[in-house]
């Protein structure tokens, strides 16, 4: 509803539905393995009608970051896989679904990932 208000394309909303999605579903899903722990997604404009969304928690971190982007890489167990989670597509897809995105992470104190889309560059680029 928020990213609305800069009227993208209902192609760009469901994008950035999808990516908002997968970034909270690792964070219930990796970051807090075996607890309740707190996320917190903020969603900016920026100068220009950039949309700047981050999603962070406070959990265990990602190690390997460069690793985890991979397609296909997931340290999920087999429930998690049960319940259909586990793919390795998550921060693939969030890459794919936003134009900028980037990671930070430390292992023990937790991961921000920033996603940054300009709604109507695609069609611009046309
Ligand atoms: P899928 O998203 O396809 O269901 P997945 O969540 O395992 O499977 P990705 O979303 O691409 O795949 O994440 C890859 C790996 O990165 C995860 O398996 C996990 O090890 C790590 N990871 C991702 N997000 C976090 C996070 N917020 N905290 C800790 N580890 C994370
Ligand atoms: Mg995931």
């Amino acid at each position: 509803a928020f990213a609305a208000q800069l009227d993208p394309t209902l192609e760009e909303l469901g994008d950035i539905k999808t990516a908002v999605s997968e970034a909270v579903t690792n964070a219930i899903v990796h970051a807090y393995p075996d607890t309740l722990g707190r996320i917190v997604v903020k969603a900016k404009i920026l100068e220009g009608n950039v949309l700047e969304i981050s999603v962070r928690d406070w959990g265990r971190g990602i190690p390997d970051v460069e690793q985890a982007m991979q397609e296909g890489f997931s340290t999920a167990g087999q429930t998690a896989r049960e319940l259909g989670f586990g793919a390795g597509m998550g921060l693939p897809n969030m890459k794919k679904y936003s134009d900028e995105m980037s990671i930070d992470s430390v292992v023990g104190e937790g991961t921000t990932v920033y996603m940054t889309v300009f709604p109507g560059r695609k069609e611009e680029g046309r």
